[in-house]
């Protein structure tokens, strides 16, 4: 998965060095595949032209067609993940989790998901007010946000994956429950159809059933959960339901978020220092500052002080005071008053 966002990434780059070029043809259309491509390419249109040639970019997953007026798209091939570890480990066409002999130890602190990227979209399988939410609910865990969703209205899958599971469940009623390359799954319960079958490709958008109100159900809606092996986390920590949007294009899934117990609070974070920091470069760091100001020492410049002798009283070098002041070299005359770091 870090490879396929490291490409993904590496594509944005040639992206960007296109962008000017395609900014200027930039519109939505519906181009048909291009002769040769195989079945399960989902296609990212830019430009207009007619395709002419296509990049292989060494990952079968994704390639790039080229247009004669000097644009481009990307194309994606879902199905080429059938041999990721992610869609043959702890996979299970009837149990809802199949990670339950997964120590919750062994789950990261702080798992960095890409939810969306050049070649991954979103589409909110409903867009309405969540009138129950995610959390204890009448002294039970309620896993998911319930959306109100009238019977036969369809349900749309949230992003590309491979459906788990797709059959009625006891509580759940009709569920369908698709597991994604972000290494994220979504839950849908309540269904009145099912449209969808185990093993099935599916992309983001597609239609995988109808809503209803089957099983443990008071009333037509839909069930929606978002799962990290196994673990359910609120959904509305990615999904603004009422906007039908992504809350952000990469999440950082933090371990205490898969509990019925941690609702989601709007914040606001560094959210690069969240993204490309690992909780052993954050704690290496603070050690590294606490450390570091715990040793500093200061001497305020006095009548006659040179800063060889402050050197020697401190038992350092000139050159080195330099390097802990900026813009102090062994020739600037010290004025009297002026505060210098020696340590
Ligand atoms: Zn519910």
């Amino acid at each position: 998965m870090r490879r396929f966002c490291i490409l993904v990434f590496s594509l944005l780059g040639i992206y960007n060095a296109y962008a000017q070029v395609d900014s200027l043809s930039v519109v939505a259309d519906t181009l048909a595949l291009p002769s040769g491509s195989d079945i399960g390419f989902t296609m990212f249109a830019r430009g207009n032209g007619a395709p002419v040639d296509t990049l292989d970019v060494g990952d079968r997953r994704i390639r790039i067609v080229l247009r004669d007026d000097n644009t481009w798209y990307l194309i994606k091939n879902v199905e080429a993940l059938e041999n990721d570890e992610l869609f043959t480990t702890y996979w299970s066409e009837h149990v809802v989790n199949p990670y339950t002999k997964e120590p919750f130890d062994s789950i990261h602190y702080r798992t960095t998901i890409c939810l969306v990227d050049s070649v991954s979209s979103f589409v909110c399988p409903h867009k309405g007010k969540v009138f129950s939410k995610y959390g204890i609910r009448h002294g039970r865990p309620h896993t998911g946000c319930d959306v109100p969703y009238p019977t036969g209205t369809p349900v749309y899958c949230a992003f590309d994956g491979r459906v788990r599971l797709a059959e009625r469940h006891r509580g759940y009623g009709n569920l369908i429950i698709v597991r994604h390359e972000n290494g994220l799954e979504t839950v849908y319960g309540h269904l009145s159809r099912i449209d969808v079958k185990p093993g099935q490709w599916v992309h983001a958008g597609d239609l995988i059933g109808l809503g209803g109100s089957t099983g443990r159900s008071s009333g037509p809606h839909l069930h929606f959960e978002t799962r990290y092996r196994g673990h359910a986390f609120d959904p509305e920590w990615i999904v603004d339901f009422e906007s039908g949007t992504l809350r952000k294009n990469v999440f950082v899934l933090r371990r205490s978020y898969l509990s019925a117990h941690s609702k989601y609070v709007p914040q606001s974070i560094d959210e690069e220092e969240e993204i490309y920091m690992t909780e052993e470069q954050i704690k290496a760091e603070e050690e590294r500052i606490a450390k570091e100001r715990a040793a500093m020492k200061y001497h305020t410049i006095r009548s006659g002080d040179t800063l060889s002798g402050i050197a020697k009283k401190y038992g350092t070098t000139v050159s080195h005071i330099c390097s802990l002041n900026s813009g102090l070299k062994p020739t600037t005359t010290l004025s009297v008053g002026r505060k210098i770091r020696v340590k």
